[in-house]
């Protein structure tokens, strides 16, 4: 009998090689129900990396994708993905998420950082207004979620100018993400935060208690600097997210508590866990066993204590190869997830190629799309969606929203981003959070962090044996 393959082969795509950068052909492969890229690179050889850890997972989350929402693009397509970021015509998704790097500043030097900060340079106050004029108009005049990144922005000396420059413009969200440590120690500036409540949020990096977390991941103790840091923010009302970078064996035995503590605060809005890219100062990787998105999910199930099942989150329309998420509402029992038995992929028109939770925004999409859903969905949907939001919600002022928003609702995503290992293309093209660069451009996260990060012309981002 001829021998089988190991693996059924699933489709194709192009992907690079983590040597030599080169684009190099590859299959996606399913083995023993895990995902896997198989590449083969002519100078260094045939290379084996996972996608995700769980197969059922990737195969039906296709059932989640929709026409994606179109940016002005500014590049032209000459060289091919991933070489001619960007935006160029070819790319597939809108700016969700678009991301500002203030400043190469921190007082933290991560080993994980994938903008290797620590001393840097500040951009100017003038220099950043352009870019977010520039984010505001490739987006037609309205700009979903802008992130005002580092670095560690907090260092900037115009942190709370460039803010308020932000919020005027037409961005729907502004998140302020950081590392926490100067929120413990300045009273004052958490009091300045909390003049911006309302479409603000301070995206806030935590990776768990244990102090070998911090040790690895940050390279010293910050945790109890942290949970400081958090109480104060809530102190002043200001709604927070953490973002938990997820690496295998570090600190994924923690998703339990952090998920638990994170609820129980009462100013945290949700969780966003990432599972760990390799590049910037952690480019030197060990592939095997990586925490992927899916992996992730599995570890939620397991440590939730029955609160939050895997099959609770759906792919998000916006990005389904790298983004899932549910959402929770209070009920007298405890945080019950509002997708718990729901299907979400009946309800795609109005889910908004997007990840912020506006129930102003929700509530707007669904009275449009009534006529396109058939009613009893509708009437099940909304039955489910009044127990999340009262009825007297929009007589609320906007700090009451904020916090009632804060206190009855609770989301927790994955979002999984892609380094030279794991590289797909065709997720590449979807990718929905893009750096605005000083020279007015957009590039997509992972695409900057593997090709474009510190190299300082175009043709220095082409590999000499590219393609
Ligand atoms: S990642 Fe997007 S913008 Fe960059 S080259 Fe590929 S399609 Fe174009
Ligand atoms: S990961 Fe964030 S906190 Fe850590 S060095 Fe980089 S910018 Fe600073
Ligand atoms: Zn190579």
């Amino acid at each position: 009998m001829n021998p089988q393959r190991e693996y059924r082969f699933l489709e194709q795509t192009l992907s690079l090689c983590p040597q030599c950068l080169m684009r190099v052909d590859a299959k996606i492969v399913l083995k023993k129900n895990s995902v896997y890229l198989l590449k083969f690179c002519p100078v260094h050889g045939p290379q084996e990396e996972i996608l995700e850890k769980d197969g059922d997972y990737y195969l039906q989350r296709m059932k989640y994708d929709k026409p994606a929402t179109v940016s002005k693009t500014q590049t032209e397509r000459t060289l091919g993905c991933p070489f001619d970021c960007g935006l160029c015509p070819e790319h597939e998704q809108h700016t969700c998420n678009g991301l500002i790097e203030i400043t190469s500043e921190c007082d933290l030097k991560c080993p994980v950082c994938y903008a290797e900060s620590g001393q840097g340079r500040h951009l100017a106050l003038e220099k950043i207004d352009s870019m977010l004029d520039f984010f505001v108009d490739s987006e037609f005049g309205g700009a979903e979620i802008l992130q005002i990144s580092g670095g560690e922005p907090t260092r900037h000396p115009d942190i709370l100018e460039i803010l308020r420059r932000a919020k005027e413009k037409k961005i729907k969200y502004v998140l302020l993400n950081t590392n926490g440590l100067r929120m413990a120690e300045d009273e004052a500036f958490v009091k300045e935060l909390s003049r911006f409540i309302g479409g603000f949020e301070v995206y806030f990096q935590f990776d768990g208690f244990d102090p070998k977390t911090d040790q690895r991941l940050r390279g010293r103790k910050v945790s109890e600097l942290k949970q400081a840091a958090i109480q104060r923010l809530e102190q002043y009302g200001i709604p927070v997210t953490l973002v938990t970078t997820v690496d295998a064996g570090v600190n994924d035995h923690e998703i339990g508590r952090i998920l638990e503590y994170g609820i129980r605060a009462k100013n945290i809005r949700g969780i966003n866990f990432q599972p760990v890219a390799f590049f910037g100062r952690h480019h030197e990787a060990v592939t095997e066993g990586r925490a992927t998105l899916s992996g992730i999910l599995e570890e939620i199930e397991k440590q939730s204590k029955g609160m939050l099942l895997k099959k609770d989150f759906f792919p998000l329309p916006c990005d389904v190869d790298r983004v899932a998420i549910t959402y929770l509402y209070k009920t007298k029992k405890g945080f019950v997830p509002l997708t718990r038995n729901f299907k979400a992929e009946k309800h795609l028109p109005m889910i908004r190629n997007t990840f912020r939770f506006d129930p102003d925004d929700f509530l707007k999409d669904l009275a449009k799309n009534i006529f396109s859903t058939s009613c009893c969905d509708y009437l099940g949907f909304f039955s489910k969606l009044r127990k999340l939001i009262p009825q007297n919600y929009f007589l609320k002022t906007e700090q009451e929203k904020v916090a009632y928003v804060s206190e009855n609702t609770f989301r927790v995503s994955v979002t999984s981003f892609l380094d030279a290992y794991n590289f797909d293309m065709k997720s590449m093209k979807k990718e929905c959070v893009h750096i605005i660069t000083p020279d007015l451009k957009k590039i997509p996260f992972s695409a900057y962090n593997i090709l474009y990060r510190n190299r300082k012309t175009e043709a220095e981002t082409v590999p000499e044996k590219k393609q």
